[in-house]
């Protein structure tokens, strides 16, 4: 771990509706959630909110939500699916390891600068 602050520091709350949206997921939904982009990233802040398992002809989603800077729960607030960043570290190699962030994200990919999620966070079998 780094002891220098190397991703956003902005911050949400769930919301209460929102919380049961997201409820049913792989991951145990936080109540508090700091953003995982880069810090000084340009755009809205994002940040992981939900993992659901796909079935029946249905892919596997992961569920962003998207603030803007001060803004955190007027209209530009959303929850959406988005797709995984395709950037791979190390690819081929053991050390290989993902992304972990939204396909065209601003700022640098995840593993260049320090996952914000361990892989003890994600329950196996679900999917990012
Ligand atoms: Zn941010
Ligand atoms: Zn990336």
């Amino acid at each position: 771990m780094s002891v220098y602050q190397v991703s956003c520091p902005a911050r949400t709350l769930i919301l209460d509706e929102e919380d049961r949206l997201l409820q049913d997921g792989g991951l145990e939904p936080e109540p508090a959630l700091w953003c995982m982009l880069e810090a000084g990233h340009s755009g809205l802040h994002l940040t992981l909110a939900q993992a659901l398992r796909g079935g029946d002809g249905v892919p596997p989603v992961t569920l962003w939500l998207r603030w803007a800077e001060g803004a955190e729960y007027d209209s530009r607030r959303e929850i959406l699916p988005l797709p995984p960043c395709p950037e791979r570290f190390l690819a081929g190699t053991v050390q290989e390891d993902a992304c972990g962030l939204p396909e065209g994200h601003p700022g640098r990919h995840g593993f260049e600068f320090g996952p914000p999620i361990s892989e003890a966070d994600i329950t196996p079998g679900w999917l990012l």
